[in-house]
């Protein structure tokens, strides 16, 4: 029988190198994009911005998946669909989509991974991006992909995340999550609020400090949470190379816990989140982070606390947690509703049945007085 630890082995492999194959190619788009004039950057029906990063990295990861994996073996449940970028009006944005995959299918063998033998064409492009129909469910296999997590933290030059799991049967197995501007050591984050600027080159790359962003991933049910930080691909080469193991804080007082926030307001109700924080003794200056990259904090130590309450009518995604939940929970978390159930990610692209919003924590005590809180605070919320 199939050892515990070697299922998904080769999964989690490709799927970490992929990610870092998207990490680059996010790098790459979000340093012209704020050279230039925000060309390419279209509105979605939903009005949300969406980029030419967000359907590269959709199309780049589709493509290499089903090369390395299988066309018949890999199914996708995906934030984009090829509508937005199929319009007569987005033909710039499309070629642009098209370089950009090549261009980083090129790079693709310095992290492990198999480049395409010819170029590929807009109608192959196409093709990854569409192949992403999966609508999820309890059974089977399938990837769930947020290309570009925080696309406005994207545009803005700030926090986002490419967030990649794996379900089977309704469960998360695999969690993938790349933070490109989320640095290593939490206090190169401050130093780049504070003084408005990146670290030099020189200081992100000496081996022992590793780079201005990372990568985590976790296996569920292997009580392990990884990091690599995001370098040179040739140290992607040797498998599994450069990781180290993350746990979450164990601060479990409320009055030095810290609370991760969001920047965005849209889709979240913030005067109740700030209503528990403050029940609950939340003492300390929040941390504000883009998207995804909040479940990173949790799972790195860097805070303790994440909460979101969707807005009435907001259903959310499982692109939008499956990654970061596995993480967290590996890393000694706990994530759940505000009802203290798991969130479940089988019901199809949205956590359907979902108690009112998501809680995470580094451990049992803090969540626990935050479930309290939330029962104690409801009748008099307004959500
Ligand atoms: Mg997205």
């Amino acid at each position: 029988m199939e050892k515990e630890e070697d299922k998904y082995a080769k999964e989690l492999e490709v799927a970490v190198r992929v990610v870092h194959v998207a990490c680059a190619l996010c790098g790459r788009v979000q340093e012209r994009l704020l050279a230039t004039t925000n060309d390419h950057v279209v509105a979605k029906d939903d009005d949300s911005p969406v980029t030419v990063a967000d359907f590269s990295v959709q199309a780049t990861i589709s493509w290499l998946l089903s090369e390395i994996l299988g066309v018949q073996n890999v199914s996708i449940v995906a934030e984009e669909d090829i509508e937005t970028i199929s319009k007569d009006e987005s033909a710039s944005l499309l070629e642009a989509v098209v370089n950009t995959v090549n261009e980083s299918l090129a790079f693709a063998s310095k992290y492990g991974l198999q480049c395409p033998e010819t170029t590929l064409g807009t109608p192959e492009v196409l093709e990854a991006i569409a192949r992403c129909n999966s609508t999820g469910g309890p059974r089977g296999r399938y990837w769930v992909l947020d290309p570009v997590d925080g696309t406005l933290g994207f545009v803005r030059g700030d926090q986002y995340a490419v967030a990649l799991a794996l379900i089977e049967d309704g469960k998360v197995v695999l969690g993938v999550l790349g933070c490109p501007n989320y640095p290593v050591k939490i206090e190169w984050l401050n130093y780049h609020y504070q003084h408005h600027q990146t670290m030099p080159e020189s200081s992100l790359k000496t081996p022992d400090t590793g780079g201005k962003g990372c990568v985590l991933y976790a296996r569920k049910g292997s009580g392990e949470a990884w990091l690599q930080s995001l370098i040179d691909g040739d140290n992607m080469l040797e498998w599994p190379n450069c990781a180290r193991l993350i746990r979450v804080s164990s601060i479990d007082d409320p009055a030095l816990a810290t609370l991760c926030e969001p920047v965005e307001r849209a889709n979240s109700n913030h005067s109740f989140t700030a209503g528990l924080a403050h029940s609950v003794g939340l003492r300390k200056q929040p941390l504000r982070v883009h998207s995804m990259v909040k479940y990173a904090a949790i799972a790195r130590g860097d805070a303790e606390i994440f909460m979101k309450f969707a807005k009435c009518g907001y259903k959310e995604k499982i692109w939008d947690h499956a990654a970061g939940v596995v993480i967290v929970e590996e890393a000694g978390g706990v994530v759940t509703d505000a009802g203290g159930r798991p969130l479940d990610f089988s019901k199809g692209m949205y956590l359907e049945g979902l108690d009112r919003g998501i809680i995470a924590c580094s451990g049992v005590a803090l969540h626990e007085k935050l479930i309290d809180a939330v029962y104690a605070s409801w009748d008099s919320s307004n959500l």
